[in-house]
């Protein structure tokens, strides 16, 4: 059976689309096989969308387009507010939440931006449509799977049962928790399910906004004995979210609009328009990949979403194996390079769980205090206290920079020794970032005119690898990659062989 698609991609949710523009990037047709047929509107679990990934969303031209779709614009806060209710008396709040203060900071390209994950995939979807490379088979899934030295046959299911088969070079898992891709490969989740049950809600409410004392902020968190959680705008008009946390599915859905009231702190008027009960797990699988199939986003790891890091996360996964299986399929990489994806990936997801762990140590049930809905002075005596008990146990979940521009991939087999960190970013002018000199393949970046970068211009053109330059002069010379990751720094007067530098970064015999 000949190739249909060099890549398919299992999973049309954030990653898999995100995997498919990354491919698309670099010139690599694939296909994205997905049941859903539209969005689910209704079901917004992320809002936080990173620095990290807003910055990789600005190489495929995105993070412009999902910020003028977004309804709330990246100024309009920064701020997460603790209180007694949503129209209560505040107890506490952070600045700078989820790097939203970042606007022209020399530290990002882009600042992070509250908008709901449909609105995010959606903006995928239409660039996968627009793309020449990349196709989207919506209501269809993928059945089955069948590696061989070659390629990978895949089983497909459409809606009405038709079963049909396609075959690909490779195959990316993006197929989400219950992974069909994960199980083809032998692959297991280890980790632990949290037991506390949470409860969504969506719900809308006219003039609500005009009543809240707080002023505008990403989370409301509610420490109310009556209903501890938190809520948030979906937009500016009328639509919220919340999460009752501490409820089961059958209390939620047997009156959501009394758990909506008491997060409220008020009888609002509200109507409920979506409901969605989930509880936290801290999973990784024991591998992500086999020779020919790589597990991405979800069906590799599940945190707990408190800090916001899941689909961001992924999104780097999507990002990392993306280039790779482009230079290997574009004939400029070898094998080496693809087994580096879980060398890489698999140690940001640990990461990443423990420290959504470590949120979700403690939430808004622990943090409540029967005084703050007493009388005046009773809530004056608990607020210092409590207050102080926030600052210590949530100030990571809202400042989180170390972990989202901070993972490095030192030690990959990849990464040259006292590499793999992300470039260093700084603005060259308004609005031109350092990131967009970068080609989309490997980088020169330094100052050009030494005689170590002109033996890397010749050693990468004689390897056939795609090597473009940006003239920097203030800086160490950088090989940096197609993820914006430096591969190889040094100094001009250092002893080194550009050939075997490329070898490494490559993964292929030079
Ligand atoms: C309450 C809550 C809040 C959250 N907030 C945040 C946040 O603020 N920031 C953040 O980064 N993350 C957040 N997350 C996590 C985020 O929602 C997930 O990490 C994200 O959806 C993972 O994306 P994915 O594409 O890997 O998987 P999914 O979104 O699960 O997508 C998988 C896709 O695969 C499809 N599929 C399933 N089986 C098959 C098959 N056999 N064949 C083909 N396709 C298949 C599914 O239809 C689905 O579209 C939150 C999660 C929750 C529960």
């Amino acid at each position: 059976m000949s190739v249909d698609a060099p890549v398919l991609i299992a999973g049309g949710g954030p990653v898999g689309l995100a995997t498919a523009l990354e491919l698309a990037h670099h010139g690599v047709p694939c296909l994205v096989v997905e049941p859903r047929p539209e969005v689910s509107w209704l079901r917004p679990r992320a809002k936080t969308t990173s620095a990290r990934t807003m910055e990789l969303f600005r190489r495929w031209g995105l993070a412009a387009v999902i910020r003028d779709r977004a309804p709330l614009p990246v100024a309009w806060s920064d701020e997460a507010v603790f209180a007694t209710g949503l129209l209560g008396r505040e107890i506490t709040r952070f600045q700078g939440c989820f790097g939203l203060d970042l606007t022209g900071d020399d530290r990002v390209a882009e600042p992070g931006q509250q908008v709901a994950q449909p609105l995010v995939e959606q903006v995928l979807r239409d660039a996968v449509a627009a793309s020449p490379h990349a196709a989207l088979l919506t209501e269809w899934r993928v059945t089955g799977l069948r590696e061989d030295g070659t390629g990978v046959t895949a089983d497909l299911t459409g809606p009405d049962g038709t079963a049909k088969q396609t075959r690909a070079e490779y195959v990316v898992g993006a197929d989400g928790s219950r992974s069909a891709t994960r199980a083809a490969i032998g692959a297991k989740y280890e980790g632990a399910d949290d037991a506390r049950p949470n409860f969504n809600i969506v719900f809308r409410a006219p003039g609500l906004a005009d009543r809240v004392p707080h002023g505008p902020a990403v989370h409301y968190w509610v420490l109310s004995p009556d209903q501890p959680g938190l809520v948030g705008r979906l937009d500016l008009a009328d639509t919220w979210w919340c999460i009752a946390q501490g409820v089961a599915q059958e209390d939620g859905e047997a009156d959501p609009l009394r758990i909506v009231r008491n997060l409220v702190g008020a009888d609002v008027d509200a109507e409920i328009l979506a409901t969605d009960p989930w509880r936290a797990r801290m999973l990784l699988a024991d591998r992500y990949a086999s020779d020919r199939v790589f597990l991405a986003g979800d069906a590799a790891h599940l945190n707990p979403p408190w800090g916001g890091h899941g689909f961001n996360t992924g999104v780097g996964d999507a990002v990392n194996i993306g280039w790779k299986l482009a230079a290997v399929l574009n004939g400029w990489a070898g094998p080496r390079l693809l087994r580096s994806y879980e060398a890489e990936r698999r140690p940001v997801a640990a990461r990443t769980i423990e420290e959504a762990a470590r949120n979700m140590a403690t939430l808004a049930p622990e943090l409540t205090d029967p005084r703050l809905a007493g009388t005046g002075a009773e809530f004056e005596a608990a607020r210092p206290g409590v207050a102080a008990a926030v600052h210590r146990s949530k100030d990571g979940e809202f400042h989180s920079l170390d972990l989202v521009l901070g993972y490095s991939y030192a030690g990959s087999p990849v990464v040259s020794d006292g590499a793999g960190e992300r470039m260093p970013h700084r603005w060259l002018g308004p609005n031109e970032s350092r990131y967009d000199r970068l080609g989309r393949e490997f980088t020169l970046v330094g100052d050009l005119s030494t005689a170590l970068a002109a033996d890397f211009v010749k050693a990468a053109a004689g390897a056939g690898v795609p090597l473009d330059t940006f003239d920097d002069p203030g800086d160490r010379l950088m090989l940096v990659r197609p993820d914006q990751h430096v591969a190889w720094a040094g100094d001009a007067g250092d002893a080194v062989d550009a050939r075997s530098v490329l070898a490494r970064t490559t993964g292929r015999r030079l």
